[in-house]
C-alpha cells in the first residue's frame, strides 16, 4: 500500500454495518496499481449520525463517498443535487463533492448496463424478463427501459411487481412495461419471446445455493442471455441452467465491478484497472 501523507485524497463508504464490504480492498488495490495517492476508508455510520457524517466528510475534504444500506434513501435529504437516474431509482449510492456541492448518483443501473455493453449484448429493442421487484430490480428495470428494452417484471409478491411497474411507467414515461407473478405458467408463456433474463431476487444466494428463479419444468431458451445479480456463489443454479441450455451468462460480480470502476473513474479521472479490481473481488469473496 502506498504511504499515506499530507497529499492523500480521501474517499470511503458510509454504511451500517460494513464489516463485510469488499469496496476498500477493491479501490485501494486499484489506486495502488496506478500509483495514485488516494485512500478508500470504511466509515461505519449509525442512522442517527448520517447528517453529521456527511457534514464531516465534506469538512474533511473527501473527494466522494459510496453509500450503502441503510442510508441509500435517507442520504438524499443532505444533498444539493440528485441525478435523474438516482431520483428515478429512488436511491443514492455515490456522492460526489464538487465545487462545494454534494451531488448524489446511483451507479447500480450504469454498472449493470456496462457489463452488457462490454459483452456486446444489444439492449435496444430486446425483450427482457426481470425476476424480482425490490431495490435492485428498480435500478435494473429503469435502466433497461432507458436503454430501449421492453420489460416484464415477475415477482413472488405480484402486487409489488405491479406497483414497481406503475412507478417506473411514470418515471421513465414508458409503456413497454408489464408485470405479473413469478410462476411457471407466466415464465413458460414468455420464454420463447425473451432475449434477456435478469435475476434480481435473492434466490440462489449462499446458503440456499440450489434455489433457482427459473422453473425446472420450463426449458431455458438458448437465445436468451442470463444475467444474475447474485454474486455469491459466482455461478448460481440459474446461470448453470442457462449455460446447460447453451445460453450466454453474466454473473453478479460484473455489475459490482463496473459500478466500482465508474466510481473510480469519477474520483480519479483515470480508466479503472479492471483486472486488479476483479481479482480483489474474487479474493474477498473467498474470504467472506
Ligand atoms: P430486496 O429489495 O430485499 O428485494 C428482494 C427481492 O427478492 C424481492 O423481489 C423478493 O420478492 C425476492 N425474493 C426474496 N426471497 C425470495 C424467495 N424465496 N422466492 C422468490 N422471491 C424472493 O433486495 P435487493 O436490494 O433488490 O437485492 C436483491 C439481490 O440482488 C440480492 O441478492 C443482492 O445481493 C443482489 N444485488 C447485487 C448487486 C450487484 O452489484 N451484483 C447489486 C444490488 C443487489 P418479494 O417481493 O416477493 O419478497
Amino acid at each position: 500500500m502506498a504511504a499515506i501523507d499530507g497529499r492523500t485524497r480521501l474517499v470511503g463508504l458510509l454504511g451500517h454495518p460494513i464489516e463485510h464490504t469488499l469496496s476498500p480492498a477493491m479501490h485501494n488495490a486499484a489506486f495502488n496499481a496506478l500509483g495514485l495517492n488516494y485512500c478508500y476508508l470504511p466509515l461505519p455510520v449509525a442512522p442517527a449520525e448520517l447528517g453529521a457524517a456527511i457534514a464531516g466528510v465534506v469538512a474533511l475534504g473527501f473527494v466522494g463517498v459510496n453509500v450503502t444500506i441503510p442510508h441509500k434513501q435517507n442520504v438524499m435529504a443532505y444533498l444539493d443535487e440528485i441525478s435523474t437516474e438516482a431520483q428515478a431509482i429512488g436511491a443514492v449510492n455515490l456522492i460526489e463533492f464538487r465545487q462545494n456541492r454534494r451531488i448524489g448518483h446511483n451507479m447500480d443501473g450504469a454498472g449493470f448496463l456496462e457489463a452488457l455493453r462490454r459483452q456486446q449484448i444489444t439492449v435496444r429493442g430486446a425483450r427482457s424478463l426481470v425476476f424480482g421487484a425490490g431495490g435492485a430490480a428498480r435500478a435494473v428495470v429503469y435502466t433497461l427501459l432507458q436503454a430501449g428494452s421492453e420489460v416484464t417484471i415477475l415477482n413472488r409478491t405480484t402486487a409489488r411487481a405491479e406497483s414497481l411497474a406503475a412507478a417506473l411507467c411514470s418515471a421513465a414515461g414508458d409503456v413497454r412495461l408489464t408485470a405479473g407473478p413469478l410462476d411457471t405458467e407466466y415464465v413458460a408463456a414468455l420464454a420463447a419471446e425473451t432475449d434477456l433474463v435478469v435475476n434480481t431476487t435473492a434466490l440462489g444466494m449462499t446458503p440456499a445455493v440450489e434455489s433457482n428463479p427459473w422453473p425446472a419444468s420450463v426449458p431455458y431458451p438458448a437465445r436468451a442471455v442470463a444475467y444474475d445479480l447474485v454474486y455469491a456463489p459466482r455461478e448460481t443454479a440459474f446461470l448453470r441452467t442457462a449455460k446447460a441450455a447453451g445460453a450466454r451468462t453474466i454473473d453478479g460480480l460484473q455489475m459490482l465491478l463496473y459500478q466500482g470502476a465508474l466510481a473510480f473513474e469519477m474520483w480519479t479521472g483515470q480508466p479503472a484497472p479492471l483486472d486488479v479490481m476483479l481479482s480483489e473481488l474474487l479474493k474477498g469473496r473467498m474470504h467472506s
